[in-house]
Parts: structure tokens; C-alpha cells; sequence
């Protein structure tokens, strides 16, 4: 299983010098089968650079998750270029109970005078499917859902391959019960012995206070969910809009001193735009 992020910037994309490395672009996450099946969560800017890269290759079927709708997770999906390709075929996978209508709430951003395309007009052939049962599976891929506790909902991810995981949390608040949220220990059960957790870490420690209820996590939480749940590698998401390059490596520098001490130790690192994993 490999797994790209095309994004890996919340709330808003951000561009200049300063946000080299890490990127600027919002949530967007490619997961590749071993037989090839694409499975694409969410379509934050980044799913632009996907859309261009899946072009290249010429891959015409896909399926596509999203974790919620607030504008960081959508905006890219207008800018998507297998949209406007008839050849292409889209599997759109949700549940609405966990997350509202996708086709609706994207038909409702792509409408005049927001959009000058709409929904219905898009060239590809998008197939909604619903999915509220327990788990999803996609060719060899297991995939599995739980509730994040954010404001207005939304559902985080478990794929599993040949013995190997990765769970995408992202927009979940570890500190703070929101409307249909987890307990801290239903995620670490969630996130059990994954090789990769990828969590939001939006905030420091001591931002959080201001910051709580907005529906986002400081480091320290997503590594002490890291480290109970055994996971081998926690990869930091959802990087604050102001965060540069340096207050990122400072934060992630941090995150490997917290998880320093006796016991089992998560590698930390925080995702680029650009963070490729072999699983
Ligand atoms: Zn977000
Ligand atoms: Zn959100």
C-alpha cells in the first residue's frame, strides 16, 4: 500500500518562501492498493497536483472519501481535472449520517455566482455510494470509519493492506467532546498497532487554551494517542496557517522530545505536500 499526501496544510492554503518545505496546500490524501486501485480522502487544494499527476498516468476509475466539508477539505474538488474527462469514472463514498450529502453540499459550492460549472454539469461519471455499514473494502484494502469529534462532524480513516495500516485522523480534537466525538480511548483502540497514524496536531500546548473547541489537537495529544495506541510512526497534520517551516521543525522537534522517554517510542514527523510512504 502506498500512501502520497498531496496536502497537508488546515484551514486555509498558504503560499511563500516560508511554507517551502512543508507546503501550502490543504488536505488531500492519495492511498494506491497493491493492485492499483486509487483511493483518494478529500479534495483540499492539493487534489489539484493529484488530478494533473493522474492524468499523466492515465488512471480512469477511482474512488473518493471525504473526512468532512468544511471549505479546507473541498476547495480543491472544482479544480480536480479528472472531472471534466467523460472517460473518467468517480466512486463517491460516504455516509450521510456521519457527514452529510457530499454530492449535495459540493453541488451547493459549485453553483453561481460561487462557481461558473456545476455539479451536474461535469464531464466525469460520478457514482455516489453510500456507505454506513461497519466497513468498506476496495479490492485488497480494508477500510474502516470512526466519528471525529469536530463541529459539524466528520469520520476518520483506517486502511489496512497485507498486515499493514494506516489511520487518517484529521480535524479530530482529542481534548474536547464534540457532537458525535469519541472517547480517547475509542480512538486508541482505532488506531491500534498502525504503521502509520497521521492526526492532527494543529496547535502547541500552550496555544491550545484560546484555541479549544475549535475542533483541532496540539501535538502533545496526538502523540500520547500515538504512543498508547502502539503505533510506529505518528505523522503530524493539519499544520496551523501561520506555522513557517521553522516554527514546523521546532513543533516537530518538541513532539520527539515528549515521545522520548521509556517504554515504546513512535517516530514523529509531520507530513509535506509532498510525503510519500511505502507501507
Ligand atoms: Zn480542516
Ligand atoms: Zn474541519
Amino acid at each position: 500500500m502506498k500512501v502520497r499526501c498531496w496536502g497537508a496544510r488546515g484551514s486555509i492554503p498558504v503560499s511563500g518562501p516560508e511554507y517551502d518545505r512543508y507546503g501550502g496546500d490543504t488536505p488531500c490524501l492519495e492511498i494506491r492498493g497493491a493492485d492499483g486501485q486509487v483511493l483518494v480522502v478529500d479534495a483540499g487544494s492539493g487534489i489539484r497536483r493529484l488530478g494533473n499527476q493522474l492524468q499523466r498516468e492515465g488512471v480512469k476509475r477511482l474512488t473518493l472519501l471525504f473526512t468532512h466539508s468544511h471549505w479546507d477539505h473541498i476547495i480543491g474538488f472544482p479544480f480536480f481535472k479528472p472531472l471534466y474527462d467523460p472517460s473518467v469514472h468517480i466512486t463517491l463514498g460516504g455516509c450521510p449520517a456521519f457527514q452529510g450529502e457530499m454530492t449535495k453540499v459540493l453541488g451547493l459550492a459549485m453553483r453561481g455566482p460561487l462557481f461558473p460549472v456545476t455539479f451536474d454539469q461535469l464531464a466525469a461519471r460520478i457514482e455516489p455510494f453510500s456507505w454506513c455499514e461497519e466497513e468498506y473494502r476496495l479490492g485488497g484494502v480494508r477500510i474502516t470509519r470512526i466519528a471525529l469529534s469536530h463541529p459539524n462532524m466528520g469520520a476518520g480513516y483506517r486502511f489496512e493492506e497485507n498486515g499493514r495500516s494506516v489511520v487518517f485522523l484529521t480535524d479530530n480534537e482529542l481534548s474536547h467532546h464534540h457532537h458525535g466525538g469519541r472517547s480517547f480511548e475509542e480512538y486508541v483502540a482505532f488506531c491500534q498497532g498502525a504503521d502509520l497514524l497521521i492526526h492532527d496536531a494543529e496547535y502547541l500546548p500552550e496555544e491550545y487554551p484560546d484555541k479549544k473547541g475549535w475542533g483541532h489537537s496540539h501535538y502533545e495529544d496526538a502523540a500520547r494517542l500515538a504512543k498508547e495506541a502502539g503505533v510506529k510512526a505518528l505523522g503530524l497534520y493539519h499544520h496551523n496557517q501561520d506555522r513557517t517551516d521553522e516554527g514546523m521543525d521546532r513543533l516537530v522537534e518538541r513532539c520527539r522530545v515528549f515521545l522520548a522517554s521509556p517504554g515504546h517510542v513512535p517516530e514523529c514527523l509531520a507530513l509535506t505536500q509532498s510525503s510519500e510512504f511505502e507501507l
